[in-house]
C-alpha cells in the first residue's frame, strides 16, 4: 500500500476520500473529531502544492440532495482548523463541483457536497456505482483514501474510485490500520470487548469472530435487549432485532463452550417514551432489573448494578476494545453508563481502544480527554469489520 509520500503531488489535483460525517445538532457541530483526525493528511498534501478536492458523506440520505445532511458546516470547520479559506461546492459531480475544483490554486482546497446525495455512490449495482465513481474521477488526477470509517462499505469513492486513479493511503488510515493490526497480534489478556449502541444488525454478526479472541464480552446498548429477550425476558418497546434472536442464543451457548465471559446488563434505565435530546428536559427514568422491563417502557441505558459490574469486568484487563455507547448518552440521564464504561477504561492499565463515530464523540463529549485513551478510533463499523479480519473493500483497493 502506498503512502502519500509516495505521490508526486505538486500541481496535481488530488481527491481525497475522507470520513467527516460528524455529529450535528441542527447545523452545528456536535464534534469535530473526524475533522481533525483527517486535517494533518489534507494539510500535508496542500503544503506540497497540491489541489486537494475533498469528498465525504454524512448521514444516511436517500441518495438525493436533502438540506439536512448538507456538508456545509463541515467545509467551514474544515477551514477553521486548517486555517484557510475552504472552497464549498454545492453539488457533487455536477456544474459547482466542475467550477469549484477549475478554479482551485495550488495549495487550495475544496469540499464536495454529500457524496450520499447521488444514489451511485451506495448502490449495489456494480455498474451504477461504476459510473459514479468515473464522473468522480473527472474531477481528480490522483486519488487519497483517508476516509477510514468508510473502508468497510463498498461504495463508489471508496472502492471503484481508487481503481480509476492512481492512489495512497492517507496518514489517517495507516495509523488506524497500524494500532488495529496490533489487536489482532499478540493481544496483552484478558482481552475484554464492550459492545454497544444502534446499530444492532450490524454490529451482531461481529461477535461471531469475537468469540474466538476476546476472553470476556460485555453487551450494553441497543443491543442487550435483543439479548435479553432471546433469554425469554420481556423488553418492552426496546430496540429490538427480534429476527436475530436464534442468533443471539447460538453465541450465548458458544461462549460457554469457549469459555468466554459473556456478559449481559443487570438492570436498565427504562422510560415510556425516548428523551428530548433537544430540550434536554428532565427524563426521570425508573431502574429496573433486566428480566423485569415493563411491557410499555424503553431501556435507555445501563442502570447502577451494571456500571459497577462492568467496571469490575474491565479493572484487570490487558486489552479493551471498546464499540458503542452503554445508553442513550445525549441526553444527560441516560450518560452514566458510557460515563462509567469510558471512567474504568481510563482507570485500567490496559490497552485501550475506542472505535465509532458515536462512541468517539461520546467520551469527548462527556468531558474525558481523548488523551487518557491508548487510542480513539474514527471507525466503529470499520474497525470491527477489521478485527473480524474481513477484507475490507476501501483498504483492499488502495492496495497497488
Ligand atoms: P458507533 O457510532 O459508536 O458505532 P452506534 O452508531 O451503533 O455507535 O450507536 C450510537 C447510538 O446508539 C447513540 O446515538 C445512542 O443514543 C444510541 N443508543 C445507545 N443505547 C441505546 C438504547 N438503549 N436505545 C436506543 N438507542 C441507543
Ligand atoms: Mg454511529
Amino acid at each position: 500500500m502506498k503512502t502519500i509520500e509516495d505521490l508526486d503531488v505538486a500541481g496535481k489535483r488530488v481527491f481525497v476520500r475522507a470520513d467527516l460525517n460528524v455529529p450535528l445538532d441542527g447545523e452545528t457541530i456536535t464534534d469535530d473529531g473526524r475533522i481533525r483526525a483527517v486535517a494533518p493528511t489534507i494539510a500535508k498534501l496542500l503544503e506540497r502544492g497540491a489541489k486537494v478536492v475533498v469528498a465525504s458523506h454524512l448521514g444516511r440520505p436517500k441518495g438525493e440532495p436533502d438540506p439536512k445532511f448538507s456538508l456545509a458546516p463541515v467545509a467551514e470547520r474544515l477551514g477553521e482548523i486548517l486555517g484557510k479559506s475552504v472552497a464549498f461546492a454545492t453539488d457533487t459531480v455536477g456544474e459547482s463541483a466542475a467550477a469549484t475544483v477549475a478554479a482551485l490554486a495550488d495549495g487550495e482546497v475544496a469540499l464536495l457536497e454529500n457524496l450520499r446525495f447521488n444514489a451511485g455512490e451506495t448502490s449495489k449495482d456494480d455498474a451504477e456505482r461504476k459510473a459514479f465513481a468515473e464522473r468522480l474521477a473527472v474531477l481528480a488526477d490522483l486519488y487519497v483514501g483517508d476516509g477510514f470509517g468508510a473502508v468497510h462499505r463498498k461504495h463508489a469513492s471508496v472502492y471503484d474510485l481508487p481503481e480509476l486513479l492512481p492512489h495512497a493511503a492517507g496518514d489517517l488510515i495507516a495509523a488506524e490500520v497500524g494500532v488495529l493490526k496490533k489487536l489482532t497480534e499478540d493481544v496483552a489478556r484478558p482481552y475484554v470487548v464492550v459492545l454497544g449502541g444502534a446499530k444492532v444488525s450490524d454490529k451482531l454478526g461481529v461477535i461471531d469472530n469475537l468469540l474466538k479472541k476476546a476472553d470476556r464480552i460485555l453487551i450494553g446498548g441497543g443491543m442487550a435487549y435483543t439479548f435479553l429477550a432471546a433469554k425469554g425476558h420481556e423488553v418492552g418497546i426496546s430496540l429490538l432485532q427480534a429476527d436475530q434472536k436464534p442468533k443471539c442464543l447460538e453465541y450465548l451457548a458458544e461462549a460457554e463452550k469457549r469459555g468466554v465471559e459473556f456478559v449481559l446488563p443487570v438492570d436498565v434505565l427504562v422510560s415510556a417514551e425516548f428523551p428530548d435530546l433537544k430540550g434536554k428536559t428532565p427524563a426521570n427514568p425508573d431502574t429496573v432489573a433486566a428480566d423485569a422491563i415493563p411491557a410499555d417502557k424503553e431501556g435507555l441505558d445501563i442502570g447502577p448494578k451494571t456500571r459497577e459490574l462492568y467496571a469490575a469486568k474491565l479493572a484487570d484487563a490487558g486489552t479493551v476494545f471498546w464499540n458503542g455507547p452503554m445508553g442513550v448518552f445525549e441526553h444527560p440521564d441516560y450518560a452514566n453508563g458510557t460515563k462509567a464504561v469510558a471512567q474504568a477504561l481510563i482507570d485500567s492499565s490496559a490497552f485501550t481502544v475506542v472505535g465509532g463515530g458515536d462512541s468517539a464523540a461520546a467520551v469527548r463529549t462527556l468531558g474525558f480527554d481523548e488523551n487518557a485513551f491508548g487510542h480513539i478510533s474514527t471507525g466503529g463499523g470499520a474497525s470491527l469489520e477489521y478485527l473480524e479480519g474481513k477484507t475490507l473493500p476501501g483498504l483492499a483497493a488502495l492496495e497497488d
